[in-house]
């Protein structure tokens, strides 16, 4: 464990561009910093839909070759922020896009809805105790938005964070390690309310406007417990997200999915600690994800060691 960076994050998301609309900033932030910035990301997203015509024979209903382009796009994502530890839980292709909730690819062999929780956690657990993460970000348990996928991500996340800290548990994956602090991906409601307000007042390219209720994990101002400031990370969101070219458009401060409604490209991300203790003073919101972890000098990220393990 000696080679590891003395500050380290773990993010798990459920397809190639969640992580960069989520948290990009967060990322290229900490990858900049020299922190250990560990994307596992569940799926290739092979049931997305395709934004760009000329991709869009890749699509699942013609060649089904959307899978592997977008490891390539999430290759290019990880280039812009910074990270260079991005991995698919199990390895590429391991589990299968569940595509929407309802659809029948939900129930096919090998999605990842249809995976049962003890054979994909194992995979995390793995992760989890070779990267020994000191924050983990995951979604909350409607993965944001009901998607299967993002419902999945977060309940073999929650999961595997359990099992890592098991001593009886798979010894063959590693020593058991607990992580100190874990974080839901929100969105404060004022947060996307003036977003879109400053989006319809000026105006996008996109034929309509989304609102509120499509974004991922919107909940009211009071369980905000950290946000972390983008904005000195903005070009590189944005530029990671550009990258995800066959779902994303951007337009400037704004952003539209394969639904073509704008929405509001969030620099300024926010976080619902759900496990460990706020590095922050009572009533206020942390400013860093690390904040309160034992063994870290605050802000500087120095390694002060962390015990005698392997
Ligand atoms: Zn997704």
């Amino acid at each position: 464990m000696t080679d590891l960076p003395a500050r380290r994050l773990l993010l798990v998301h459920a397809h190639p561009d969640d992580e960069s609309i989520n948290n990009g900033a967060t990322m290229a932030k900490y990858a900049s910093e020299g922190a250990l910035v560990t994307l596992v990301t569940c799926t290739l997203g092979e049931e997305g839909e395709v934004i760009p015509a000329e991709l869009a024979h890749l699509a699942p209903d013609q060649e089904d070759c959307l899978g592997p382009h977008r490891i390539g796009e999430l290759a290019a994502a990880m280039k812009e922020l910074g990270v260079a530890d991005h991995r698919f839980l199990g390895g590429p292709a391991r589990f299968r896009d569940s595509g929407m909730m309802g659809v029948g690819q939900n129930h096919r062999d090998g999605a990842f809805w249809n995976t049962d929780l003890d054979e994909a956690a194992p995979y995390l657990v793995e992760v989890i105790r070779s990267v020994r993460p000191q924050v983990m970000v995951a979604y909350d348990p409607d993965g944001g938005y009901g998607h299967p996928d993002h419902i999945q991500a977060h309940q073999v996340a929650m999961r595997a964070a359990d099992l890592a800290a098991e001593p009886a548990f798979r010894r063959d994956l590693g020593e058991p390690y607990t992580i100190p602090k874990i974080y839901w991906n929100r969105v404060p409601r004022s947060v996307a309310e003036e977003g879109f307000a400053r989006l319809r007042e000026t105006g996008t390219d996109f034929p309509g406007i989304a609102d509120v209720g499509d974004v991922p994990g919107v909940v009211d101002d009071e369980l905000i417990t950290a946000e972390i400031d983008g904005e000195p990370y903005r070009e590189q969101k944005t530029a990671a997200m550009r990258a995800h070219a066959t779902q994303i458009a951007v337009d400037g401060p704004f952003f539209a999915l394969s639904n073509n409604l704008g929405q509001p490209l969030f620099v300024r991300e926010y976080y619902q600690l759900v496990r460990g203790d706020s590095g922050a003073p009572d009533g206020e919101r942390e400013t860093d994800l690390f904040a309160g972890v034992d063994g870290l000098v605050d802000g500087a990220g120095t390694d002060v060691g962390e015990g005698a393990h392997s």
